[in-house]
């Protein structure tokens, strides 16, 4: 039977595809720097162990040929200036300050070489963590995400269209907590730059525009407590500040 041919009381039970039960989920979205438009954030995905010394400071091993990725979901954004509430669950909140790149179009098994074309922007963010159950999740082989993935775990700056300027091996990414700095690196420092990062998740996931990449933390990750003040900064392109609540 086709569907011209159900009765008017079936048809009824398979309204429009607009029609929810419930009201559909909000898109989180990011500010753009000079504009009053704004980035609608899809997915976002996170690179681990790109800083040599910061995989050193973890006691990690780096293997540049399986690069290791996680993921946060979109809602775990928080703009720049809001207040960042400290999560349950925890006694050791940690920062990891990152350039965030922001893709305008995606695919997959995307050539090294084609990566930098799919960039809208950068921004700055910080991939907070809740160190104490990510150590607990190393010891079991468990996944990381209580970890990794909860909520307000995606602190991010507004973002900055790609078109103003692409950063440099020389760019500095820093973060300073209550004034004093925490982390310094330049982005040469990175294992994997952009465009192998872009080329190795698309072999995993197929990136789509919206989607966002943090693209790792140098040394120097240690405790958030509230009240304190992060200031985060990819020099030249990007700031992100805020309190810990
Ligand atoms: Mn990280």
């Amino acid at each position: 039977m086709t569907a011209s041919a159900l009765p008017a009381a079936a048809l009824a039970r398979y309204p429009s595809p607009m029609t929810t039960i419930i009201p559909s989920p909000a898109v989180p979205t990011l500010p753009v720097q000079g504009s009053d438009l704004r980035f609608p954030v899809r997915r976002i995905f996170c690179i681990g162990r790109n800083y040599a010394d910061h995989a050193k400071e973890m006691g990690a091993t780096v293997d540049t040929a399986n690069p290791m990725f996680f993921c946060k979901p979109a809602d775990a954004v928080v703009a720049d200036g809001a207040d960042l509430p400290y999560p349950s669950a925890t006694q050791d909140l940690h920062h990891e300050v990152e350039m965030v790149v922001a893709l305008k179009a995606g695919g997959s098994d995307i050539a090294v070489d084609d990566a930098n074309a799919l960039i809208w922007g950068y921004g700055v963010g910080l991939d907070l963590t809740r160190r104490d159950l990510q150590a607990q999740a190393k010891a079991k082989g468990a996944p990381w995400d209580v970890a990794k993935a909860f909520d307000h775990s995606a602190p991010c700056s507004a973002l900055r269209s790609a078109a103003d300027g692409q950063p440099s091996a020389d760019t500095v990414l820093t973060l300073k907590i209550n004034g004093e700095v925490r982390q310094k690196a330049t982005l040469g420092d990175m294992l994997l730059d952009v465009p192998h990062i872009i080329a190795a998740l698309s072999t995993l996931f197929e990136l789509k525009a919206g989607d966002l990449i943090y693209t790792g933390t140098p040394a120097g990750v240690s405790a958030l407590h509230r009240g304190d003040h992060y200031e985060a900064e990819l020099v030249g392109f990007a700031t992100l500040s805020g309190k810990v609540v």
